[in-house]
């Protein structure tokens, strides 16, 4: 039974996140804002992410490094590029207590397993997760408290994981706001490679040939980018380490669905070769009923600007839950 703690539940008594980006620092935003735990520790590698971090309130301690915030914790959440969560878990191992829930936010889910597992000290337990929400943005005043609302959060927790600790994590996402979903990694690696790692690739690729077009000026491409361009420049602003580590780390998944995606972009090709409008028009049409079944599940907003001005105040509204400069027992700086 979690504890009770007014005004809402707390759900672990000492919690450490590790990282504090985007994901990091809004978690710490929403358990704050949610009071979902006695103590909220926070570390990033980074002097000047930790000193910001002091100066915007998130958590309650900053710890000097991860192996120190994580040492008495309930629940351990490394909020870090996948490629790093290797390092971070070799550092921490030593100083997990018992009993302790080890997680994730990392985009993929198979190589965090298997770059933790065998690091994870006997009587502890690896529950990796992904909360599938997110923004371009990245460091920790980037973070707001309402960013896991209405989201998914997949976790994918290894075969013969505890129930108890599986359900006190999904307890936690929920607790936060967003909807848990449980799966295995191979199956999330392969879910999320068509739903988010090829897109990326694809907005990358695009922007990239964009710019390396000769015939066409650069204040052209941003003149006209309201064409559809820049729909694939936000993506494509996305974190370059985050998605690096991606791409690294999710690469048959991500191949085997590129490999769908050409032979898909063939057939458009036929298509426009031939003068196929037929075959164009029913394809066109099918995406566009995809387009609204998101819409209606609350995934996105139906705003003819893909949400851009529904997005302010909601920033605002974030901006609003945001804790206010707590007197932060800060460790180091
Ligand atoms: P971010 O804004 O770039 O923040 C990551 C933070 O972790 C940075 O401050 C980084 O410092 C720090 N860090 C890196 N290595 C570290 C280490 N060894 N020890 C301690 N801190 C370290 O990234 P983010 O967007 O929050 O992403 C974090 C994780 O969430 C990634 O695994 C990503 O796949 C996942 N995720 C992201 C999104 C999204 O939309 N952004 C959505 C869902 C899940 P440096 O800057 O010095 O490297």
């Amino acid at each position: 039974m979690p504890d009770t703690h007014l005004p809402g539940p707390t759900v672990f008594g000492r919690i450490a996140l590790i990282g504090l980006g985007l994901i990091g620092s809004s978690l710490a935003r929403a358990i704050k804002a949610r009071h979902l735990a006695d103590l909220v520790i926070v570390t990033d590698k980074q002097d000047a992410v930790r000193r910001r971090a002091g100066e915007i309130g998130l958590g309650d301690e900053i710890a000097p490094d991860a192996a120190s915030a994580v040492a008495g914790a309930d629940l351990v959440i490394l909020c870090v590029p996948v490629g790093a969560n290797a390092e971070v878990g070799a550092a921490i191992a030593s100083s997990l207590k018992p009993g302790v829930i080890l997680s994730d936010v990392g985009s993929v889910k198979g190589a965090v397993i298997a770059a933790l597992s065998p690091l994870m000290p006997a009587g502890t337990h690896l529950i990796p997760a992904h909360p599938v929400a997110g923004t371009e943005y990245s460091g920790p005043d980037s973070g707001f408290a309402t960013l896991f609302e209405n989201r998914w959060c997949i976790l994918t927790p290894p075969e013969g994981s505890d129930i108890a600790a599986v359900e006190r994590l999904s307890q936690f996402w929920r607790a936060v706001g967003a909807n848990v979903e449980i799966m295995t990694a191979a199956h999330h690696d392969l879910v999320l490679a068509i739903t988010s790692h090829v897109p990326h690739l694809i907005a990358y690729n695009i922007v990239g040939t964009a710019a390396d077009l000769e015939e066409v000026t650069a204040s052209e491409v941003i003149k006209f980018s309201a064409g559809g361009f820049r729909d694939f420049t936000r993506i494509a602003a996305s974190d370059p380490t985050m998605w690096r580590d991606v791409f690294l780390n999710n690469r048959d998944a991500v191949l085997e669905m590129l490999g769908r995606f050409n032979e898909d972009l063939a057939a458009l090709q036929r298509m426009i070769r031939w003068g196929d409008g037929d075959g164009l028009f029913d394809l066109f049409t099918r995406t566009r009923a995809i387009r609204r079944n998101i819409i209606a599940s609350g995934q996105e907003t139906s705003a003819p600007d893909f949400g851009r001005r529904a997005a302010e105040p909601v920033a605002e509204a974030a901006a609003a839950t945001r804790p206010a400069v707590l007197p932060n027992k800060k460790t180091n700086s």
